[in-house]
């Protein structure tokens, strides 16, 4: 099983896609070193994430706490803040690191609201690379803004020998966010197909999957249907840092417990965790994120491995490429199904005068969720 922790919803960035930093939680009221030992060990991937988890003044205890836990243990990061990963590089060298990078100087700083954060995320790149760090990497949310870069984005990667995992717009409880939709979504999706191209023809075995995260990503982007069932609640499962355990980051009907209350055996056997997963097993939203598309990408038998499908797709297009030929897209993606979308224009907050303002004693999934639906089609 993936779990990911979301530590803090507090964020020193200001992303147009992403609401956390609005919502900040009292840090009192995030979910403790104490109730994350009561996880049980046996996790594939375990990411740490927010918010900012570098925020969090307890951060190397949570990491100290969680590690032995999980096959694989991820922190994701706006890396604004490296020097707060450095000692967790240097106790930890496999630890995977993410740096959200959303393209060049003016567009990441324009996406994220960050003044200065292109430059700040490649110096602490390199500096965890001078650590030691052994799975480094880029994550970029692919969207209209950032589309023309995307190549740009991976050719640095491979220049700095780290990894790009991408992602694409979603909305959900995580995010706080329930407008985030493509202005032109088959633009968007043709623009991704070279990335697919370039993964599958290199030979990191790692990127050959990840080309095929990427063909979801673009069905995802044209508002078909998923690639392979989602497995929310029983392949993975989130913890939010007010400690309440959810089936996945986007349904804000899929809560499955609280693990300051409960211990992780009783949560997953819950009268509520059951009504989660028969709801997920009909669910008909189109969600690909990293955190659950690759879970649902997962062998049900050796978890190492992918299933048979992504296997056939990799195997089937490696060859053609081999052979000098170009996978055909269209026989894979039905680009004359594009859904319809609202229009919905993403304002940029670098230059926003606006501040977070903190809610005090939210309380209940109501309180600390105000927005209610959130759809993904
Ligand atoms: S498909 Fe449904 S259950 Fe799965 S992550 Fe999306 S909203 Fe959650």
């Amino acid at each position: 099983m993936d779990l990911t922790v979301i530590s803090t919803y507090r964020c020193n960035s200001k992303c147009q896609m992403c609401y956390i930093w609005k919502n900040p939680t009292h840090p009192k009221d995030e979910v403790s070193v104490e109730t994350l030992k009561k996880l049980p060990g046996g996790f594939d991937n375990l990411n740490l994430s927010g918010g900012e988890p570098t925020l969090r003044t307890d951060l190397m205890s949570l990491v100290d706490v969680l590690y032995p836990k999980a096959r694989i243990m991820e922190i994701s990061s706006n890396g604004l803040r490296p020097e707060k990963l450095i000692p967790i590089i240097k106790k930890y060298p496999d630890i995977k690191i993410r740096f959200s990078l959303e393209g060049d100087e003016l567009t990441n700083n324009a996406i994220r609201g960050e003044s200065d954060g292109y430059k700040k995320k490649l110096e602490g790149m390199r500096a965890l690379q001078e650590v030691g760090g052994t799975d480094l990497g880029f994550a970029l949310v692919i969207q209209d803004e950032n589309i023309e870069q995307l190549m740009d984005v991976y050719e640095l990667t491979q220049k700095m020998g780290i990894e790009l995992a991408t992602s694409t717009l979603h909305n959900a409880w995580q995010f706080y966010k329930n407008d985030n939709y493509f202005y032109e979504r088959e633009v968007v999706a043709r623009k991704a197909e070279p990335l697919i191209t370039a993964m599958l023809r290199g030979w990191k075995i790692k990127n050959w999957f990840r080309a095929y995260l990427n063909l979801g990503l673009i069905e995802k982007i044209l508002g078909h249907d998923r690639l392979i069932p989602c497995v929310a609640g029983k392949g993975f499962a989130f913890i939010d840092p007010w400690s309440d355990v959810w089936g996945c980051n986007v349904r804000s009907d899929l809560k499955m417990g609280n693990l300051t209350e409960q211990s992780w055996e009783e949560i997953l056997e819950s009268k509520e965790a059951n009504n989660v997963y028969k709801k997920v097993s009909k669910c008909s939203q189109n969600c690909w994120m990293v955190t659950t598309a690759r879970t649902a990408m997962r062998s049900n038998i050796i978890h190492q491995f992918p299933k048979m499908k992504p296997i056939v797709w990799v195997v089937f297009n490696k060859i053609k490429l081999m052979l000098n030929m170009d996978i055909d897209f269209d026989r894979y993606i039905n680009y004359k199904n594009v859904k319809s979308s609202p229009f919905k224009q993403r304002q940029s907050y670098l230059d926003t005068k606006e501040k977070p303002v903190l809610i005090k004693n939210r309380k209940g999934v109501d309180e600390h969720y105000p927005l209610k639906s959130f759809i993904n089609e």
